[in-house]
């Protein structure tokens, strides 16, 4: 949310345009709060939730690994002090030569989903420690993940068993129980699912030793959600369940939940008009849009707290749009977004919870439109 060290930063630099700004002690508290929730658990920041240099290097310097899904990535975990024993490469779709190009970087903790993509890693890579991606279902994620990642339990299991055969360290299971998770009972099927691929395998002499949990933790936007530490016990109970009292090592991945709540964008109203003089509900357009970062209004995903000064005024439902020439540049029209009837053309608003995928996700000159800037404080 707007803290007041982003007011005063606002208030004394006056940057023109639609911007980002992260409060760096937020995510230092973020940081703090994962640890003090998952202790026995080793944080992997997904960096491509914002790889802003000044979070990258924070991070690294509180002791920070990070999960990576590029060369480009890896590098910039490098650059911001990780060392590469503090890196894994967990994109499971990856160019032979890009992990040959990890692995000349140091790397040596990859994930797949799948036999073809052991067969690269082995190739370029050996002996490297790889991890399987189990799909989940993403039921209770605001931003679910779909299919595209992971493959079911049974073949977890070919898939390990074939890197084991290829000389690599079969390493364990991860999943991703899809992002902004908000439901606390996510963790412990896919935790299930992982331990069954554990059981089988051991079976056959593997023994797996980790079990990454991926991301999912939320930021609060319009709803309450879960502190770190009911994920901490809710995630600690489903573990003892499956895997008793031998615990294999953990990892989880946070980005949403590490830097979301650290980042305000400011805007600026443009245009408020209405389609016909019958018509109540008005459209408002802010100089930010679906191309200007925040692409995950898709399908009105993620809804924004959005802030003006003029909050506590009588509202009304708007359709909220953004300033480019394409006509998918529409963020809340389904499910109208209640706004002040005082709001101006050239109104400021705050656009809170935006630290995590915006500024990666703005386009490169649509319209003519730069990239979302970001000021990391
Ligand atoms: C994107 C991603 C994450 C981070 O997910 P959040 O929901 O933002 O916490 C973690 N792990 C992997 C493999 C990812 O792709």
């Amino acid at each position: 949310m707007a803290t007041q060290r982003i007011l005063d930063f606002l208030a004394t630099r006056r940057p023109d345009g639609p911007c980002l700004i992260v409060d760096l002690d937020v995510v230092r508290d973020n940081y703090r709060a994962f640890e003090k929730a998952l202790p026995e658990s080793r944080i992997f920041y997904a960096v491509k939730a914002n790889p802003a240099p000044e979070i990258l290097r924070l991070l690294a310097s509180l002791g920070s690994s990070f999960d990576t899904a590029s060369v480009a990535e890896i590098e910039m975990a490098l650059e911001a002090g990780a060392t590469s024993d503090r890196i894994s490469y967990g994109n499971t779709i990856k160019k032979e030569r890009d992990i040959a190009r990890a692995y000349d970087l140091g790397i040596r903790l990859f994930a797949v989903d799948c036999v073809e993509e052991v067969d690269k890693i082995a190739r370029v890579a050996p002996g490297s420690r790889v991890f399987c991606r189990v799909l989940t279902d993403g039921e209770g994620a605001e931003w679910p993940l779909s299919r595209k990642f992971g493959c079911v339990p049974a073949m977890a299991v070919d898939v390990l068993r074939h890197a084991a055969a290829l000389g690599l360290d079969a390493h364990g299971v991860s999943f991703h129980v899809g992002s902004q998770q908000t439901d606390l009972s996510a963790w412990d099927k896919a935790l299930g699912d992982a331990k069954a691929v554990f059981a089988t395998l051991a079976d056959e002499g593997i023994v797996l030793k980790m079990v990454n949990m991926g991301g999912g933790f939320p930021t609060r936007y319009l709803k309450d959600v879960p502190a770190a530490q009911a994920y901490g016990q809710a995630i600690f109970e489903a573990l003892s369940r499956h895997f008793g009292n031998r615990l294999p090592e953990t990892i989880i991945e946070p980005g949403r939940g590490m830097v979301g709540n650290a980042g305000v964008i400011k805007s600026e109203v443009v245009l408020i008009s209405k389609k016909a003089d019958n018509d109540n509900v008005r459209w408002v357009y802010l100089d930010i849009g679906k191309f200007g970062g925040l692409a995950e209004t898709m399908d009105e995903a993620i809804r924004y707290p959005i802030v003006t000064a003029r909050d506590g005024d009588e509202a009304a439902p708007c359709v909220l749009a953004g300033p480019t020439c394409d006509s998918a540049d529409v963020m809340y029209e389904k499910t109208p977004y209640p706004l002040p009837l005082s709001l101006t053309i050239g109104d400021e608003v705050l656009i809170e919870g935006t630290g995590a995928y915006t500024t990666t996700y703005a386009s490169v000159a649509f319209n003519g439109f730069e990239p979302l800037r970001s000021y990391v404080i």
